[in-house]
């Protein structure tokens, strides 16, 4: 076996696009706020947001409708400013 097992595929709730779970952040709602699930620690019914920052600016800025449908409830508070800022640290690596 190569052991290249296959990440399954999610879609980024603000770009629609399907990537392999792995490239996606994922997001989980603990006690009413959105928050990175970096550990995979939080059960229950979690959103994906790809590494674009145009994404994650996307849902911090307006959108909060993709995060009401992702998690099927109205969503209040967001807790995703390190997530943004690991983002750009990321970009600023790419040079873009
Ligand atoms: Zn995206």
């Amino acid at each position: 076996m190569a052991g290249t097992r296959r990440s399954p595929i999610r879609t980024c709730i603000a770009c629609r696009r399907p990537l392999p779970k792995a490239e996606l952040n994922r997001l989980a709602l603990v006690e009413g706020r959105v928050v990175e699930d970096r550990e995979k620690k939080y059960g229950g019914r979690g959103a994906y947001v790809c590494h674009e920052l145009e994404c994650l600016d996307r849902i911090l800025r307006n959108d909060r409708r993709c995060l009401d449908r992702a998690f099927r409830k109205k969503v209040k508070f967001l807790d995703l400013a390190e997530l943004k800022r690991k983002i750009e640290a990321e970009e600023v690596l790419q040079g873009v």
